[in-house]
């Protein structure tokens, strides 16, 4: 492993330099927060590119931004509006935190996204790394980042071992980042680092012959480049299990909210149970009979730390009351004929697209 204290300031100056000349040709500058920058557009972008593709972002990004073109808009929007236009995106802490870190920003700086990294750092969801992003790229801070693509190429260029999550590793970096980082240019710099992160030093056959710092980088010296970052090391995922009980009366079917924390918090969902057993006595508390129960399709949906093996039971029903159907708090009887207009799970959509194609018993 290399072990790096120091970085001269003539090496550093090279460094940032052939990065900066590099942004000017091959930079990518056309996306849609990439243009009227401020804090508060560029803090969406950074939250919606964690975990998810460039293209997959760009038309969330543009609708979300579209109904929600401020801060105070987000902050007065209801959860189940932000939440609905996360659908699809996954990682939904994501979009509790934003809606969270808007009424924050709402009600203790005046609507102004806060300029001071200390105060950043301390909003929901927003680490060192996001933070810099945010007052580098909007405001031209000078404040390094770290994100997965600058780790890449920084532990490849100087071939430091660790893996990401690991905190040796980031501990490792961090003083490299921030020596390298110029004052002048800084938002330039830190979007190239990020782009040649995603586009030349790539996780798998990074393209170094187009590198700009291929001619000092340790990696592509020793042919090493696979070698880092490290693989983080395998721990097996465990796998759980739950039956989804999709409650359905004419074209409307039953779900609910589930509570902000945990899995999906705050989306809708259907019911779940751990035994078939338990359906019938579900339903009765809801004042409902089973008509018709049909098995649909099972299918796996893994989280970042299980994976959960759902069972779908679509159960048409019928009301043992003689009361019209009815919404109650966290209830919902969803349309099947409309567009969503709530946040729904991945699973749940999945779901809806299944049921859709059964037909009414
Ligand atoms: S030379 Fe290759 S391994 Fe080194 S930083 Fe450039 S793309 Fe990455």
């Amino acid at each position: 492993m290399t072990q790096i204290t120091q970085i001269s300031a003539a090496s550093a100056e090279k460094f940032s330099q052939q990065i900066l000349s590099w942004y000017d040709k091959q930079g990518r500058k056309h996306f849609p927060w990439q243009q009227n920058k401020t804090p508060y557009r560029v803090w969406i972008s950074e939250i919606m590119l964690q975990q998810t593709q460039v293209t997959t972002v760009i038309p969330y990004y543009q609708r979300f931004m579209a109904s929600f073109p401020t801060i105070i808009d987000l902050a007065n929007a209801d959860e189940d509006t932000v939440l609905h236009h996360w659908t699809g995106l996954g990682y939904y802490a994501r979009a509790r935190n934003l809606h969270k870190t808007a009424k924050i920003i709402r009600d203790k700086y005046q609507g102004e996204f806060p300029e001071n990294i200390e105060d950043v750092i301390a909003l929901a969801g927003i680490g060192r790394s996001t933070a810099g992003a945010i007052l580098s790229l909007a405001l031209k801070k000078h404040h390094p980042i770290l994100d997965g693509n600058v780790k890449r190429v920084l532990s490849r260029f100087y071939t430091i071992d660790g893996y990401n999550g690991q905190s040796k590793f980031e501990k490792a970096l961090w003083p490299i980042a921030e020596q390298l980082t110029p004052v002048k240019g800084v938002e330039k710099y830190n979007q190239a680092m990020m782009d040649i992160g995603a586009t030349v030093c790539t996780r798998t056959k990074p393209l170094c012959e187009q590198c700009p710092i291929q001619k000092n980088c340790f990696a592509f010296a020793g042919n090493v480049q696979a070698n880092y970052p490290q693989k983080k090391p395998k721990k097996t995922t465990p796998v759980k299990s739950t039956i989804m009980v999709i409650a359905r009366l004419e074209n409307k079917v039953l779900m609910e909210k589930r509570p902000p924390a945990g899995i999906w918090g705050g989306l809708w969902c259907f019911f779940e149970v751990d035994d078939h057993s338990e359906i019938a006595p579900l339903l009765a508390t809801k004042q409902l009979t089973i008509s018709q129960t049909t098995l649909l399709e099972s299918f796996r949906h893994t989280f970042s730390h299980f994976h959960l093996d759902i069972t779908p039971v679509l159960v048409d029903c019928q009301q043992s009351l003689s009361k019209e159907i009815h919404d109650v708090k966290q209830q919902k009887w969803y349309d099947l004929t409309t567009e969503a207009s709530v946040g729904l799970a991945a699973s749940t959509s999945k779901l809806i697209e299944q049921v859709q194609q059964q037909p009414i018993y």
